[in-house]
């Protein structure tokens, strides 16, 4: 997602953005969550931070297929037609005296409930010793900052791939974050490890440097997908329909497909940071496209 943060910043639309939340559309807190599920030896945990309610407009779901084809998608699903209900999820992974987060949520400032979900799970920021991002949009790294603007994570190294790096910081809105994490950010090239057993894989579209992250311990696989997919129904039923967020939506519409095949082929598990929470299953071929089978091992 990428227009949360802007939207809210942005106070020509403010009331525009009031007037969307008050029909129950934009980002909204939910409770601390955290789920501690294995991998192999390692031990990772799925922390719930927001909730963002997309309207179904052709403007984020079926850009060019138009909203009643989506609208037919979700009511065959039993869901609500006018709208497309995603969660904001971040990952941590315990390896080799290591504490990796991959993904920051929204922030304090746009009602992101990571720190509360950290602090559920026993988690302290101080411990976080690598926050590992795979774009840089407002709902993945709002939280690198707390209320103050201060490092959330303040002995965390900040890894991102380089052209996802350079991108952010030519972007004017980011430019007050830029600044407070500039001193901790390393940059890195997809395909080899950034940490054991955590390797960047390039999932090319959503963003010019938009990262998964495969995660390996022995035969167990998993990998964070980032925003390849963002509804586990209408991204995965139609991954060929323009999705409004993907900045390159030709790239990003192949990548989609072939990753989400890779995925159904292999059946590893999966991580998705916009999937209902806590965004771990499965991906299963069905038909033209693709199912969404929820469970932590
Ligand atoms: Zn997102």
């Amino acid at each position: 997602m990428r227009a949360i943060v802007l939207a809210l910043v942005g106070i020509g639309i403010g009331l525009a953005v009031n007037a969307r939340a008050a029909e129950g559309f934009g980002p909204a807190a939910v409770a601390a969550e955290a789920r501690v599920f294995r991998l192999g030896k390692l031990e990772l945990v799925a922390l719930h931070d927001a909730q963002f309610v997309a309207p179904n407009d052709a403007k984020v779901f079926g850009v060019d297929v138009g909203a009643p084809a989506v609208a037919d998608l979700l009511k065959s699903r039993g869901l609500a037609d006018d709208r497309v209900t995603l969660s904001v999820n971040a990952l941590l992974v315990k390896t080799a005296g290591r504490v990796v987060l991959l993904d920051s949520g929204l922030g304090p400032k746009a009602h992101g409930s990571l720190q509360a979900s950290l602090q559920s799970a026993g988690i302290a920021p101080e411990t976080v010793t690598d926050v590992v991002i795979t774009h840089t949009h407002g709902d993945h790294v709002g939280g690198l900052v707390d209320a103050d603007g201060k490092l959330a994570f303040p002995k965390a190294t900040i890894r991102m791939s380089a052209p996802e790096w350079e991108w952010m910081k030519s972007q004017p809105t980011a430019a007050e974050l830029v600044k407070a994490i500039t001193p901790r950010v390393i940059t890195f090239a997809p395909g080899k490890p950034i940490a054991p057993g955590i390797t960047p894989v390039a999932l090319d579209g959503h963003t010019p440097g938009h990262m998964g992250y495969e995660i390996v311990s022995g035969k167990q696989r998993l990998l964070d997908i980032g925003d390849l997919a963002h509804s586990s129904v209408v991204s995965l039923a139609k991954p060929a329909w323009t999705m409004g967020f993907d900045s390159d939506a030709v790239k990003a519409k192949a990548t989609r497909q072939s990753t989400l095949a890779r995925l159904a082929a292999s059946g590893e598990l999966v991580f998705a940071p916009h999937f209902p929470f806590p965004g771990v299953g499965h991906v299963a071929a069905a038909g033209a496209g693709f199912d969404w089978k929820p469970g932590v091992p």
